[in-house]
């Protein structure tokens, strides 16, 4: 990701005060809707003006696009108020259409990243491009297959390269549309460090209530900027009604943004906390020598039951660590969340040493 030097610059450009702004519709309606919500964010943070015109729908029967008549308003927009433009491209043809009309950043779906053969076809239809394309998430919880989107973009030798965090589609209920699983994101920016990171809040949320606390996080974790689907009416949207807010709740949502720094140069700063990470690398240690030692212990249980002909998982006995160890995480301020998946993590480790002595 060597070359994304223009993008980085562009986004490091952005006054502290805010990160960079993409608002918008989550898609165009008509030319009066375009052109109003347009102008209702002119004294706002946005920076990027955001209007899906092809809308992969996940059934059909839905409001599915304008199509390409709306490429002229996305123009108009740019005249009118000086607000760059992006638009969704989910094809090869898209590509073309959103080049030849001076769009400034496209982007790809989370429908689309999930399949390579549509990434190659919208890769080589982008060739050599100096347009910004930004890169959603994958629908399903899967690292590699958004790296591998953003492999094949970066092999058409474009040069500015975003990705955008949506969400993740879960079978399980929760409170979001799609589940933020922040770690993919946070395990996407260390492999990719120069990768330019943005929030879409509006699909995770899926509501408008929970917009504010989810874009506090991603500033929180260092996102380069947020997409936030805004409209003039939203709850008589034709598309994602329930998560879009207006002009107005947004210039809100933004102004009460704690902006954190990257870093700080003061000497008291750097000293605090070079001893406390000096200390964060002292018990990471002391957690692995834990653990080795604790797997060792189980390697020897493992020696035992196979001597004495015993199965390997004795639930009784797993129930009862648990719950202890839940207890003992309340004590020590850790969440149940964090227990279980520890534990399980542990747990498993031991199950899978155990079972290759058995089988010896
Ligand atoms: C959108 O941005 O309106 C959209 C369709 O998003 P996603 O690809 O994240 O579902
Ligand atoms: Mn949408």
């Amino acid at each position: 990701m060597k070359n994304n030097k223009d993008l980085r610059a562009w986004l490091d450009n952005f006054n502290l005060s805010h990160p960079l702004v993409i608002a918008g519709p989550c898609s165009a309606e008509t030319e009066n809707q375009v052109i109003e919500i347009a102008n209702q964010l002119k004294d706002s943070d946005a920076t990027v003006y955001r209007a899906g015109i092809w809308k992969p729908r996940t059934r059909p029967g839905n409001f599915e696009g304008v199509g390409s008549l709306a490429l002229d308003w996305l123009k108009r927009v740019k005249n009118e108020t000086n607000i760059l433009t992006t638009t969704e491209v989910a094809n090869a043809n898209h590509v073309d259409l959103a080049l030849k009309n001076d769009v400034d950043i496209l982007w790809i779906g989370a429908r689309t990243t999930v399949s390579p053969f549509i990434i190659q076809e919208i890769a080589d239809a982008l060739n050599g491009s100096d347009k910004i394309v930004l890169i959603k998430n994958p629908v399903n919880p899967d690292l590699s297959l958004w790296l591998g989107a953003i492999e094949r973009i970066y092999s058409s030798n474009i040069k500015n390269i975003g990705a955008i965090h949506r969400g993740f589609s879960t079978y399980e209920k929760t409170k979001y549309r799609n589940n933020p699983e922040w770690q993919i994101a946070i395990d996407l920016q260390r492999k990719l460090p120069d990768l330019p990171l943005i929030l879409d809040p509006s699909h995770i949320a899926g509501r408008r209530d929970l917009i504010f606390d989810l874009c506090q996080t991603a500033l929180d974790l260092n996102y380069d900027g947020l997409m936030i689907e805004t409209h003039n009416d939203p709850d008589n949207a034709w598309s994602d009604a329930k998560q879009q807010i207006t002009p107005s709740v947004l210039k809100e949502i933004t102004k009460k943004l704690v902006v954190r720094r990257k870093s700080n140069d003061n000497d008291d700063f750097k000293t605090k906390l070079g001893t406390l990470r000096a200390q964060i690398n002292m018990h990471d240690e002391q957690l692995i020598n834990i653990l080795g030692n604790r797997m060792k212990v189980a390697k020897k249980i493992g020696s035992l039951k196979k001597e004495n002909n015993v199965a390997v998982l004795q639930s009784g006995r797993w129930n009862e660590i648990l719950e202890r160890m839940i207890n003992d995480g309340k004590s020590e301020g850790l969440s149940e969340e964090l227990i279980l998946k520890v534990f399980k993590a542990i747990h498993q480790e031991s199950i899978n040493n155990q079972n290759q002595i058995l089988k010896k």
